[in-house]
């Protein structure tokens, strides 16, 4: 059994790992031209009920704890008068330490024999028994996984679902030297993360490796709305977000207005909840090609466990790729409609419910 792998993000890289542990070989055809061509994004929660066990599939436990941020898993949550309403700190026991995704994909990388990710391969059309790269060229492939992300080059072989505004979109923003260059924002955000959640208008921040502040503006508004916004005029743009949060605490508004990088604008999109499709013989998805929701702190998790999942079904079926294939979508289906319905209810709880949740999580 050859395995074909589109996609180089960390679902795609598990299932490469587990194939490569349990001795099945695959390949990984990557868009980006190198492991370092875009900046990877910030801190990833890996969760002890779902990445970690990706980790410990792949046998990579040990150098993920050697990367391993401590005290990231202190958590603040905070009014927009800059009140703390819920604190916990990181006493190194708790069951999602934070890593860098940078690190966490450099992990899967040198993990797997040189040559199995192709950089630079960018797939435009996906036919079950062939692949077509943009420079016109073609692998003929046996079996064939899609791990290519939101906008999945392999799933219209399996759905015709595409992904949808979600109503909801992040304003990055980055802010360096955190304790000696923004000392109150420093102060306000903790030694992990915080979160002040009001319905619609939210700022998230991660207290990240380097002592850099990675703040996640949501803003629950039409895509005519940020359209109406030039993102490409950094200023007028900070203070047409940053007006969102007039009447917030200075050092909550200043994770927005003090930036150290141009805003970074991101929509969120959606598959169907429940998303799904009938077998098709030899192909299937993983991660957010199988079950794209907006961010809730799932996603990394879920795309590294499906990996996980489908390269120890394929170990476990070596003579029969369809038992393999059903086995794991049947498990893949029923999480990931969980997870996304979960995430669809998450968007009316109210306050008081959210602190609840989490002070019964904590005590
Ligand atoms: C801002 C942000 C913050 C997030 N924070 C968290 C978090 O804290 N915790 C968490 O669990 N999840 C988080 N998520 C969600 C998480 O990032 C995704 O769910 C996860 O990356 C999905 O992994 P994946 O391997 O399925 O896809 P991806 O990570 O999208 O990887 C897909 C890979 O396929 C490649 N590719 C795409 N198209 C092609 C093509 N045509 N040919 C070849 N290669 C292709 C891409 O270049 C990419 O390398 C966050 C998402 C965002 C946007």
């Amino acid at each position: 059994m050859h395995v074909t792998i589109i996609g180089a993000g960390l679902g795609g890289l598990t299932l490469a790992r587990v194939l490569h542990v349990n001795g099945i070989a695959s390949t990984v055809y990557e868009a980006e031209s190198s492991p370092t061509a875009r900046a990877q994004g910030g801190m990833l929660d890996i969760h002890d009920h779902n990445g970690q066990i990706a980790v410990e599939a792949a046998g990579l436990m040990t150098e993920f704890r050697q990367h391993v941020l401590e005290g990231r898993q202190a958590m603040r949550i905070i009014d927009p008068d800059g009140t703390v309403l819920f604190e916990q700190d990181d006493d190194g026991t708790g069951g999602r330490p934070e890593i860098q995704r940078a690190d966490l994909r450099q992990i899967l990388l040198d993990s797997l024999p040189d040559g199995t990710v192709q950089w630079g391969r960018k797939v435009e059309r996906a036919d079950a028994d062939k692949v077509t790269f943009d420079d016109g060229s073609t692998v003929s492939v046996d079996v064939l996984v899609g791990a290519d992300g939101a906008w999945s080059k392999v799933r219209p072989l399996l759905s015709e679902a595409t992904p949808e505004y979600a109503g909801s979109a992040f304003v990055e923003t980055y802010l360096y030297h955190a304790d000696t260059e923004h000392p109150a924002a420093a102060q306000m955000v903790g030694g992990g993360s915080m979160m002040v959640p009001q319905r619609g208008t939210e700022i998230h921040a991660h207290h990240e490796s380097g002592d850099t502040l990675h703040t996640y503006v949501v803003l629950n508004r039409s895509m005519e709305w940020f359209g109406a916004i030039d993102f490409s005029d950094n200023a007028a743009a900070t203070e047409r977000i940053a007006a969102e949060f007039d009447g917030w605490a200075p050092a909550l508004r200043s994770l927005i207005t003090d930036g150290d990088t141009p805003l970074v604008f991101r929509p969120h999109h959606k598959l169907p909840t429940g998303h799904s499709w009938d077998r098709v013989p030899g192909v299937t998805l993983v991660g957010d090609a199988a079950h794209l929701t907006p961010p809730n702190g799932e996603g990394a998790n879920l795309a590294m466990l499906d990996g996980a999942e489908l390269g120890l079904a394929l170990a476990a079926n070596p003579d029969d790729v369809e038992a393999a294939l059903a086995a794991y979508e049947a498990t893949m289906f029923a999480r990931s409609a969980e997870v996304a319905a979960e995430t669809d209810s998450a968007k009316d709880l109210t306050l008081e419910e959210m602190l609840t949740f989490f002070k019964q999580a904590r005590d």
